[in-house]
């Protein structure tokens, strides 16, 4: 609790205390005489003690001309009450009120609190080692890309870098909601917000500070409340109008039943005088006042989107908006990239074929034109090359995405690509006789033999169809800008039976498209892709979800899901849990107006007296809040 909590639970058992004894002193359980001023007085000392923020605050609204709020409805219903004589009925729905208050705003606060504890990677510091060997503590902001940082066991990571020296092993549980450790030696990648948990690490960086995973995860976290979902716009809405339409009803009830009953004589039975039709009257719609205070919807609503959020985050799962997690629950259809997002995209070079030189020449050539080139396959021809390529001797470099790349290599043109490359070119491919992607290569214009490379399933790529379906996905499609066989056998592999091959970045997009308007009214469809090649999809699906979160920036900023660590079974949990947040927020909506509208036509009728009004009133808030906040809890994988 807050300083401000704790200030309003004082208040609250302060007036309590005074509170009970003289209630049960005004209604007669306890004898004992008592002018009826001195029991105004303690009421009043009670009611102000527990009630004056809330006074303040309707006067200040009133003021600035937007007098309908809950404090209003609050004010004017318990002054009423108060000024008719019910002193106990006005201070009671008081303490209440404030009581529900309490207990909303510690549940916001705690699963604030949660969320912004899960998201503690904001580092404060970092090493730098000065000429003495001394260590330096200096802003983050201050360090340039490519110097050296020292990060000591116990310290969280502040900027993005590749070991330069040192093992270690990092928990990465804050980025990728993987609470394993991870090992790291001289030349892995390490990412800022890990913790680093044994060795010292000497670290180059490779991004700016703001540049880092850990100032861009922050910055979309603390931009994602914003982004408001529809049923938060629209609860928004709803109180603005929803708040001054039952103060008005509330007015109406308070005169012209009586005014009806004073002119006509009807209902008179049983009353003194037409003043006690009045004293009636008003009272129950003081009665209505409480019973439609809108609290328990207006904030459960926002507060389950942000703990869905919260929960979400917590497994790895970075969604950018309540928009995007309410547009997400009705996903029927997902369409997945192959590379990076089924299979590791971490190719293996199996074999090297009809080469018209020997295997390390061609493995030579065909690492230097990609030298330039992110693509996996680029990288995979890298690590089987072994060595480092030179820069130096490579010059015009082309990357035609969907096809390869064409450099000059020593002054000589090599091209490395699939068949659409070598066709491009007019060079004959001949064709692999074995299962698996190939690349061939060029060597001015003359066909030099291509390479093999297998790509391994990633794990859980098996499982992901079959949880898909349970969280309620229809369709899975497959795109792919490999070759139509290996698209098969992946597909046939992890369980998708509609799958497009050998496409064009343009081609994907074109397939995205047909698939919405096919979609059209029947549900969303999200596209899963690594963002290399197919950012542009990413951002025309009705959902792009990221996968490589921990590499390209292109789908950090295209996409309106990130997968902190790669895994495509958490496209299921995503969507699983915004299913899950959804339900709660229309369980909550339809539970509160419920209750609400049952007590209304109960106070309208007189049958149902403040004390009801606000029982129910506080009490539904405490359940729709306490159901808000599962949203927050998330099954670990
Ligand atoms: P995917 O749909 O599998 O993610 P891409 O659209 O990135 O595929 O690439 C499609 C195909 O284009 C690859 O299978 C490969 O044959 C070829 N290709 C693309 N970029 C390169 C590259 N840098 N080097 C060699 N081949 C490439
Ligand atoms: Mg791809």
């Amino acid at each position: 609790m807050n300083k401000k909590q704790k200030n309003l639970l004082v208040r609250i058992i302060v007036a309590a205390v005074f509170f009970v004894p003289v209630w049960l002193i005004s209604e007669g359980i306890i004898r004992v005489e008592m002018p009826r001023w001195a029991l105004f007085a303690l009421f009043l000392i009670s009611y102000l003690t527990v009630g004056h923020d809330i006074l303040r605050k309707a006067a200040l609204g009133v003021k600035n001309k937007k007098p309908f709020d809950e404090c209003f409805l609050m004010t004017v219903a318990t002054v009423a009450a108060i000024a008719l004589g019910e002193y106990g009925e006005g201070v009671a729905v008081m303490l209440l009120y404030q009581v529900g208050e309490l207990f909303q705003s510690v549940a916001v606060g705690k699963s604030r609190r949660s969320i912004s504890e899960l998201m503690d990677i904001r580092p404060d510091y970092a090493n730098i080692e000065g000429e003495d060997g001394k260590l330096e503590r200096v802003d983050p902001d201050e360090i340039e890309v490519g110097s050296l940082i020292v990060v000591q066991p116990g310290e969280k990571i502040p900027i993005d870098g590749t070991v330069e020296e040192g093992t270690s092993a990092l928990d990465t549980a804050a980025l990728t909601g993987e609470s394993r450790p991870r090992s790291v030696k001289a030349g892995d990648a390490v990412l800022s917000g890990s913790i680093n948990l044994s060795g010292v690490l000497r670290l180059r960086t490779t991004a700016a500070f703001e540049e880092s995973t850990a100032s861009k995860i922050l910055d979309l976290v603390e931009n994602a409340a914003s982004r408001k979902s529809k049923s938060e716009n629209f609860i928004a809405k709803f109180a603005r109008i929803y708040t001054p339409v039952v103060c008005f009803a509330a007015l109406a009830l308070a005169v012209l039943p009586p005014v009806f009953i004073a002119l006509t004589g009807i209902g008179m039975s049983g009353y003194e005088g037409i003043g006690q039709v009045f004293r009636d009257w008003v009272l129950r719609a003081c009665t209505f006042l409480v019973i439609s205070c809108p609290c328990a919807v207006v904030i459960s609503v926002p507060l389950s989107f942000f703990a869905g959020l919260g929960g979400a985050s917590n497994q790895g799962i970075l969604i950018k908006g309540s928009n995007y997690l309410e547009t997400l629950s009705s996903v029927s259809t997902v369409v997945f990239d192959k590379t990076g997002t089924v299979t590791r995209g971490n190719f293996e070079v199996t074999g090297v074929h009809h080469a018209e030189m020997d295997r390390a020449r061609l493995l030579e050539l065909a690492a230097h034109a990609e030298c330039h080139s992110s693509h996996p396959i680029s990288l995979s021809l890298q690590r089987a090359y072994g060595k480092e390529p030179d820069p130096l001797r490579v010059s015009d470099v082309e990357e035609i995405s969907g096809h390869g790349v064409l450099a000059a290599v020593d002054g000589q043109q090599v091209a490395v690509g699939n068949e659409k490359l070598m066709t491009r070119i007019g060079a004959e491919a001949l064709p692999c006789h074995e299962a698996g992607t190939v690349i061939h290569v060029a060597l001015n214009g003359d066909y030099a033999g291509h390479f093999l490379i297998r790509d391994e399933l990633k794990d859980g790529a098996k499982e992901t169809v079959a949880a898909l379906q349970k969280a309620g996905v229809k369709r899975v499609v497959m795109l792919t800008g490999d070759m139509h066989k290996v698209a098969e056998q992946v597909a046939d592999e992890v369980g998708i039976s509609e799958f497009r091959a050998e496409l064009l970045p343009q081609d994907k997009v074109n397939a995205v498209e047909e698939l919405l308007a096919e979609n059209a009214g029947k549900g969303k469809v999200a596209f899963a892709g690594d963002g290399i090649n197919d950012a542009p999809v990413l951002s025309r699906a009705d959902i792009g979800i990221a996968m490589g979160a921990l590499g390209s920036d292109a789908a950090i900023e295209a996409a309106d899901v990130v997968l902190m660590d790669d895994d495509p079974r958490k496209i299921a949990k995503a969507i699983a849990i915004s299913r899950k947040c959804l339900r709660i927020v229309r369980e909550n909506i339809i539970f509160a107006l419920g209750v609400k509208a049952v007590c209304l036509i109960l106070s309208a009728l007189g049958l149902a007296n403040m004390w009801i009004a606000i029982a129910a009133d506080v009490g539904v808030m405490i359940l729709a809040v306490l159901n808000a906040i599962r949203c927050l809890f998330v099954k670990r994988l």
